[in-house]
């Protein structure tokens, strides 16, 4: 007799696990280092103190440590939402009439309504500890600046965000959730810093970008005493702290008896997918398993598909160390898509090394067709899920929809990251049909591109 498997299935707290995981640990070949501006020297972890806390600049550049313990602190707040449920999507596999089993991490179950609050409780923390009197950061759609918003009021220290100036005007609401938390919120560019001022000059009609804000944020952090700066995806210590999300999931299929084939996620800078992906990485890397891995990416800024494998600045300011990754340039300005968390010029450094040599697929997806498959998602699993974690259902419908016409039975597991319930805006523009598909030309991406900084071959590797 097979006992079905529950529709929503929970860790108990014991089963919970109570250390990160470091995919650098396992992989051969690192990506290659984080340069500093100007002279492109290796940066070392002293350098990085400026701009990060000590324990945070630790972990970013840590590629040999396999497990770190979570923090006590960090665990008690992580039992305040977690586990999030690993859910088994019987009503779309219905649907679908597919005889894939269609697995979903769901992290939209705490109040700030993403995974990203699994970051943000160990930065505030580490920032508490080291003692720092206040912090910055950048927020897109604003999913980041309300989980650090959240999590600075736990522990108390104070928070400005800088928010995308768009993303502030679609979105009044994120801007007094952050409020009500205690965060300072300001729309970026803006006329408080150099870097908002030198863009505003060229074009006081900015939109403003992730890139822009991420300079502003900077600027005030290094300006400020005791104040530093931290960032909600594409660093490598995000990708440990959302390691979580798949050490969480990996406990529960364990427990079920399954295993994905397929896994998928949507990729903004990579930490949702990288958290996801995690133990079921570090098991094609040691050769125990061999699942196919899946980022999902828009079309409108396709990081992966058409970007360029090269060094490049985090921010459009210029005044961040430079990564090895997947970028479109770091001038490159994507067009209003509603998937603000999605809207970034680069890429984790250490999935783009992966995805480079081989052990993750990507693919871009049209905006209508991720709020189609986000609308029929809804209507059966009745979550209403963020625009960014539709860009995974679509893909995760189209791998059950294959298997429906050629009769595999596939396990596909993707990340939902978070709901939708600020993006109603975006539901309605596709509901009267009206959503825009916008594709950048050729020669629209080649202009960021072209301006990629010009670090010398012997230095920026193949
Ligand atoms: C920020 C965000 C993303 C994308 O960020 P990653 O770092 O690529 O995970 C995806 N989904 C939601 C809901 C987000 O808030």
């Amino acid at each position: 007799m097979t006992t079905r498997i529950p529709h929503r299935f929970y860790l108990t707290e014991a089963q919970l696990p109570t250390q990160w995981y470091n995919i650098r640990a396992d992989m051969r070949q690192q990506h290659a280092p984080m340069l500093i501006p100007g002279s492109y020297k290796v940066a070392r972890e002293a350098d990085l103190y400026g701009v990060f806390c000590e324990e945070l600049a630790h972990q970013e550049l840590d590629s040999t440590t396999r497990y770190v313990d979570i923090p006590g602190e960090v665990m008690d707040m992580y039992r305040v939402y977690r586990p999030s449920p690993l859910v088994r999507a019987y009503n779309l596999e219905k649907e679908l009439d597919t005889p894939a089993k269609i697995y979903f991490k769901f992290e939209g179950n705490n109040t700030s309504g993403s995974h990203k609050l699994n970051s943000a409780i160990a930065q505030a923390y580490y920032a508490k500890k080291q003692g720092l009197s206040s912090l910055t950061t950048e927020t897109g759609a604003g999913q980041w600046g309300t989980a650090m918003a959240e999590a600075c009021a736990y522990f108390k220290i104070p928070l400005q965000v800088f928010m995308v100036k768009i993303s502030s005007q679609q979105k009044p609401y994120r801007k007094a959730i952050m409020e009500n938390f205690g965060a300072g919120v300001t729309p970026s560019p803006s006329d408080t810093t150099n870097a908002g001022r030198k863009l505003l000059a060229v074009n006081p009609d900015d939109n403003g970008s992730l890139g822009t804000a991420i300079s502003e944020a900077i600027e005030v952090a290094v300006s400020t005493e005791g104040c530093r700066y931290v960032l909600g995806s594409v660093l490598n210590q995000v990708l440990l702290h959302q390691s979580i999300i798949g050490l969480e999931t990996k406990v529960a299929m364990d427990i079920l008896g399954e295993y994905p084939d397929v896994i998928v996620g949507c990729a903004g800078g990579g930490s949702n997918l990288g958290g996801l992906i995690a133990p079921y990485m570090q098991d094609k890397l040691l050769g125990r398993a061999n699942p196919r891995i899946v980022a999902v990416e828009p079309k409108s800024c396709p990081s992966f598909t058409r970007g360029k494998y090269a060094y490049d600045y985090c921010d459009t300011g210029k005044i961040t160390p430079l990564a090895k990754m997947y970028t479109l340039g770091c001038t490159f300005t994507p067009s209003g898509d509603h998937a603000g968390g999605l809207r970034y010029h680069g890429m984790s450094p250490i999935l783009s090394k992966l995805y480079h040599d081989g052990f993750l697929e990507a693919v871009s997806v049209k905006q209508t067709s991720v709020f189609e498959a986000a609308t029929l998602f809804a209507r059966r699993e009745t979550i209403l899920p963020a625009p960014e974690s539709a860009h995974a259902i679509r893909v995760a419908v189209d791998e059950a929809l294959r298997c429906r016409e050629t009769g595999e039975a596939k396990t596909i597991l993707f990340g939902l990251t978070g709901t939708g319930y600020f993006d109603l805006a975006a539901y309605t523009q596709y509901h009267s049909g009206q959503m825009p598909d916008y594709i950048p030309s050729d020669e629209e991406l080649q202009k960021g591109v072209l301006l990629l900084p010009d670090v010398p071959e012997d230095i920026a590797g193949e």
